[in-house]
């Protein structure tokens, strides 16, 4: 419950009070702490604005990209320029190709940056005219060249993306909730008085068929009164709010780390964010479905010396018995989060993939052990969206939802809850072009993968 309420609450003139159960307030959100649990609390995530033929999160990405600049801005000259770490990082992102040729989303970014007047931002591998720009504009040196293995004369086709980069996640989180902390947010946090146990209800005397959300109540017992509760608790959201069961499905993404010291001069070097652009593989090509299990990442070391890969090629559920009043069920069964110490050990396909990743772009950690695995959960939607809306299911607007997004909020924060908080407000009104696509779709089928259900190969619980 911190990305979208952070902004949400800056921008509204209302008493708003968070709730989390994790004393962010203490650990800084710390991703190694043990009270936390939230897709949020990274080091890194990657930010790009490629969005294939999706023009609208390209231009939404455009717009967070403008607002992490100028907040960084603003951080530079607060700080007197000294002792300040950027929040978004201008890398680039190397988006290395199955095969020696562009696959169909890479030619859809590629039309959709020339739409917006950007194309040159962007760097092609085999195009020879990009290369002698990457080369004038200082990027040729991340336009790195890998060859196929058992195809010696042969190398993978690229992209490098000059928009793109990372954001410190943590950093960023931490530095936000400051801001709202200034602004007279109150935050309830930690597992006793920040923990949601339940939402309050009551029947509604203006929609008399309807119940209404009045309030909630955290662990230690005490209930807390609101006109509108805003529920954007990531992966856990089903949980806290069980109309959500059709909407949202967790799944984990796996994340594995390796740790350069300081000392290792060349290495540290190499994968520096200066030196290194974040990179992404796909060790298959999407199958004849469009089903994609390959798709693979790294990240230029962390300021610590941490280089994390992720693997979120198969996202892997954890099914198990759903409460009798979920709305919606597979088998009786639905898809939440593992606890957190259940947390660490990643699924063998996953480990195939990172080592082979590894032994290919990233040769000198090919023996190396990990410094740490993780899994971390997604919060899928039907259609890769977000859901930001009041529930209809509820009267009088007394709840509403800002949640979803199945793998790419993280680059959104900055700019996530001024529509958000414009939805809140204006409802179909909202002057927010989003607007259409995170609306309340309880008639859109369940695809991208949570039609399948229990006791599938995605089922962490049967592999
Ligand atoms: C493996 C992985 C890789 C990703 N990579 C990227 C990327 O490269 N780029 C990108 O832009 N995005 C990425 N994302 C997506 C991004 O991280 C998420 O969209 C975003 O962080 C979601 O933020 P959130 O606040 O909605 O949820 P979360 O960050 O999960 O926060 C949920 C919060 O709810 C709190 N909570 C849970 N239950 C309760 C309760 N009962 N009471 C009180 N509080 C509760 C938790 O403590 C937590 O703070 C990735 C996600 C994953 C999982």
């Amino acid at each position: 419950m911190q990305l979208e309420f952070h902004e949400l609450i800056c921008f509204l003139d209302y008493e708003v009070t968070v709730f989390d159960r994790s004393q962010y307030d203490e650990n800084g959100y710390d991703p190694a702490a043990d009270d936390v649990q939230a897709a949020s609390a990274d080091h890194n995530k990657i930010f790009r604005a490629s969005y294939g033929n999706e023009i609208h999160y390209q231009r939404l990405a455009l717009e967070s990209r403008e607002a992490w600049i100028s907040e960084d801005e603003d951080r530079r000259l607060s700080s007197g320029g000294t002792n300040y770490q950027q929040l978004f990082v201008n890398s680039g992102m190397l988006r290395i190709q199955p095969s020696d040729h562009l696959a169909t989303l890479e030619k859809e970014t590629l039309d959709s940056m020339q739409r917006d007047g950007l194309r040159d931002t962007q760097f092609v591998e085999s195009n020879s005219t990009d290369c002698e720009r990457a080369e004038k504009l200082g990027w040729k040196e991340k336009l790195l060249n890998f060859q196929i293995p058992d195809y010696p004369d042969k190398s993978y086709e690229a992209v490098l993306d000059s928009l793109a980069g990372f954001v410190r996640c943590s950093n960023a989180c931490a530095y936000y909730r400051e801001k709202a902390d200034a602004k007279g947010i109150k935050f309830n946090l930690g597992s006793e008085h920040g923990a949601v146990e339940s939402l309050l209800e009551e029947a509604s005397s203006i929609e008399p068929n309807k119940k209404k959300i009045t309030g909630l109540k955290t662990k230690d017992g005490v209930i807390h009164k609101a006109d509108t509760v805003v529920v954007a608790a990531g992966s856990f959201s089903t949980q806290i709010l069980h109309d959500l069961s059709y909407h949202l499905e967790s799944s984990a993404g796996s994340l594995a780390t390796f740790k350069i010291n300081e000392g290792d001069t060349e290495l540290w070097e190499k994968y520096s964010p200066e030196r290194f652009p974040v990179m992404t593989w796909k060790s298959t090509p999407r199958d004849n479905s469009g089903k994609d299990t390959g798709s693979i990442y790294v990240l230029p070391r962390t300021p610590e010396g941490l280089v994390k890969i992720g693997y979120r090629g198969i996202k892997w559920t954890n099914f198990h018995p759903a409460p009798q009043d979920v709305p919606f069920a597979q088998d009786g069964q639905w898809s939440t989060p593992l606890p957190l110490e259940k947390c660490s050990v990643l699924p063998e396909p996953a480990l195939h993939a990172v080592s082979q990743f590894v032994s290919i772009f990233m040769p000198e950690f090919e023996n190396t052990p990990f410094y740490s695995t993780k899994l971390c959960w997604y919060t899928d939607s039907l259609d890769n969206s977000f859901v930001i809306d009041y529930v209809p299911t509820y009267a009088e607007n007394s709840v509403f939802v800002c949640t979803g997004g199945s793998g790419h909020g993280a680059k959104f924060l900055p700019i996530l809850g001024q529509h958000a908080a414009d939805i809140l407000e204006n409802g179909d009104e909202s002057s927010s072009f989003m607007r259409p696509f995170w609306r309340w779709r309880p008639d859109a089928p369940r695809k991208n993968g949570l039609e399948e259900g229990p006791g599938g190969p995605r089922d962490i619980g049967h592999i």
